[in-house]
């Protein structure tokens, strides 16, 4: 019993990172005077998401003092990756994540922790007052709006890397590209809806430069409609294609059939042999067009619910080293 209760850790903190060598040492520091005032039981996972710089160096030696856990991928992945491979080695009852640069500050960690403990299954760190470049703050004011409202979800501030989670919750996550910046709409989705928010301190980056340019609103906008759409639809695209696809099929051919009833109407019934070629009228090339689209959508979705039935596993990332890992 003695035994469990040594091992139980409370916190585990999740810190991606690339080039940071600089922040290292302070940030660790930090995070182990914070968690020794209040006593907790905590272990420290850095992911090095393939860093060129001294920081493996770093946290090597860092390592001997603290309670680490590290990984060393092999090439640069992005900061999705190297979240989803700390989320998985990760056994603190509370996670943390906070980013490697200093920009966030290990002193908000105990309230965090305290608000998962009280049932909160993910609370977002929000910038209310930051510290970034206007080319950064303001697309970001309105990404977060698009967000807020296609998952109404009313968060703030969907891509601060402050956020405590919630231990249960970070087992389903499995994110990659640039999901990082939309974990709260995945969280609802697996069915963890207690997200609030905590305003946050921000600090300007204290070293090094930031690691995304601007492609991280185009990379973003296109997850955002993976998460949204693919994300509802991928275990069952005939849903979505097959649905589509037969009503536009069944209107083409109901208007098929309408128009050759006119023509043999004309003939026969009414006896106007003059009566205009089916070619002739607009209607037919929209009724071809329907059911040859209608057969399209049809395939597409059968092609994907095959592969979704072969559907295996992406390959995994490679480590080059790793510490304190079992
Ligand atoms: N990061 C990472 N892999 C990447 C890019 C960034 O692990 O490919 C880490 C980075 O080292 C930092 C965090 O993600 O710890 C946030 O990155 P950054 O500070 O550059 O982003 P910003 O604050 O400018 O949004
Ligand atoms: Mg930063």
């Amino acid at each position: 019993m003695k035994q469990k209760i040594s091992n139980l850790i409370q916190i585990s903190i999740v810190v991606p990172l690339y080039n940071e060598d600089e922040s290292l040492t302070e940030l660790t520091d930090w995070i182990s005077r914070v968690m020794d005032t209040h006593g907790f039981s905590y272990e420290l996972i850095l992911v090095d998401d393939g860093s060129r710089d001294n920081s493996w160096q770093v946290i090597q030696d860092l390592s001997k003092l603290h309670p680490i856990k590290a990984i060393k991928f092999n090439r640069n992945y992005g900061k999705s990756a190297a979240l989803n491979v700390g989320f998985q080695h990760a056994k603190g009852e509370v996670v943390i994540t906070m980013d490697a640069d200093l920009q966030d500050s290990p002193d908000e960690i105990p309230e965090l922790y305290e608000m998962i403990k009280s049932g909160n299954h993910l609370v977002s760190g929000w910038k209310q007052k930051r510290f970034d470049p206007i080319s950064k703050t303001v697309p970001s004011k309105f990404f977060n709006w698009v967000t807020r409202i296609l998952s109404g979800i009313k968060l703030h501030d969907f891509n601060c890397g402050l956020k405590a989670y919630d231990l249960k919750l970070v087992k389903t996550l499995d994110i990659y590209g640039e999901m990082h910046r939309y974990i709260p709409v995945i969280a609802k989705r697996n069915g963890f809806e207690k997200i609030s928010e905590k305003v946050v301190e921000h600090r300007a980056r204290k070293y090094g430069v930031t690691k995304f340019g601007l492609e991280r609103f185009i990379f973003g906008f296109l997850d955002l409609l993976s998460i949204t759409f693919v994300s509802r639809y991928k275990k069952r695209p005939m849903h979505f294609f097959g649905t589509l696809g037969t009503i536009s099929f069944v209107l083409g051919f109901f208007a098929v059939i309408g128009i050759i009833w006119e023509k043999v109407r004309a003939i026969y019934i009414l006896q106007t042999p003059d009566y205009r070629d089916v070619v002739d009228q607009p209607l037919f090339f929209i009724a071809l067009t329907a059911i040859i689209i209608g057969m399209q959508l049809f395939l597409a979705g059968f092609l994907g619910e095959m592969m979704v039935m072969n559907n295996h596993k992406p390959q995994d990332y490679i480590f080059d080293e790793t510490i304190g890992l079992d």
